[in-house]
């Protein structure tokens, strides 16, 4: 790119991230970003950006040509942003969808730090053991997409997607069903009776308070139950979990917290502490309540 390539527009100065979005009022990774820069002595701008979707290439590409030196992506472009990549991590690739874009000298580099950051929060945080459990997810959305590849590295006995539409959870199976750990799909009623070491929710259901119409299953000794859902009370998930004696029940703020910091990882090649982001983050959510 030439100098008068460059697009129109205030120069970025020191060291540039944002968000993009829509919606994006509510995202917490400013907040989140500018703990880790404090920790760790460093001096970053971070900003949440609205962006329209008939813009969002554009406004990717200019970001970065202006000197803007990393991005996440959230709802609803992670897909536009794995394709706008030339390069992508396989998590990125197996998901087809980033929520994290880095300017390599070989173009934009595309991963996907949500499941590097749920695995983190299930396995370092909350200290659950994954390997070897029979795991259901709920759920087939964006989430989900980008949760499976590392969740299978963690090598569960099996893993079951079920969603509201069958058809969504079918080809996510079709896509991470060729690996030694058996993939299997279904509606929500498929799992009727069954019994589970590991249930994640990866739905929406729990904004609305609401509870994915599951059938009777079985939560094992040690079952342990994930939200992908944060909030200041128990979601309807996490009150299902503890009815029915789950060993151990969790939200997904330490998720948010983790995939942030992986982000900052790749970006700035320093990994943030995170346990005081999370509390603080924790203590917010209650206040406001
Ligand atoms: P999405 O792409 O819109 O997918 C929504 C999913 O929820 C779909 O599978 C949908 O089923 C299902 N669903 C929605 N309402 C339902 C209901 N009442 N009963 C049963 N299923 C229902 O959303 P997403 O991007 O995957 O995000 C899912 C959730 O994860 C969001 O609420 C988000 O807040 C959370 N999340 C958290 C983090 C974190 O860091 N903690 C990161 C990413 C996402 P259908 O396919 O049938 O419509």
């Amino acid at each position: 790119m030439t100098a008068q390539d460059k697009p129109q527009g205030p120069a970025y100065r020191g060291d540039t991230y944002a968000v993009f979005g829509n919606p994006i009022k509510h995202s917490k990774s400013p907040q989140i970003h500018k703990a880790f820069a404090e920790q760790l002595g460093e001096t970053l701008t971070y900003r949440a950006v609205r962006v329209e979707s008939d813009a969002f290439e554009a406004k990717v590409l200019a970001f970065f040509q202006r000197g803007g030196q990393g991005l996440n992506i959230t709802v609803p472009f992670k897909e536009r942003a794995h394709a706008l990549s030339q390069t992508a991590s396989p998590a990125a690739a197996r998901a087809g969808a980033a929520n994290c874009l880095i300017p390599r000298k070989t173009g934009l580099h595309a991963d996907n730090t949500d499941g590097v950051g749920l695995v983190r929060d299930m396995v370092a945080n909350l200290g659950w053991q994954l390997e070897g459990r029979r795991t259901l997810v709920i759920g087939a959305g964006g989430a989900v997409r980008g949760i499976l590849h590392p969740l299978l590295g963690e090598r569960p006995a099996e893993l079951t997607i079920v969603n509201r539409t069958p058809d969504r959870a079918a080809a996510l199976a079709e896509r991470h069903g060729d690996g030694p750990i058996p993939v299997q799909a279904g509606a929500l009623s498929s799992v009727e009776g069954e019994t589970f070491d590991l249930v994640i929710n990866g739905t929406s259901a729990s904004l609305s308070d609401a509870l994915p119409e599951l059938p009777e299953v079985k939560l094992s000794a040690r079952c342990c139950c994930y939200d992908l859902v944060y909030a200041a009370a128990p979601t309807a998930f996490m009150r299902w979990s503890a009815a029915g004696a789950a060993w151990a029940v969790a939200d997904g703020l330490g998720m948010l917290v983790e995939q942030a910091a992986e982000s900052y990882y790749l970006w700035r090649g320093q990994r943030p502490a995170t346990e005081r982001v999370i509390s603080d983050l924790r203590a917010g959510l209650t206040a406001r309540s």
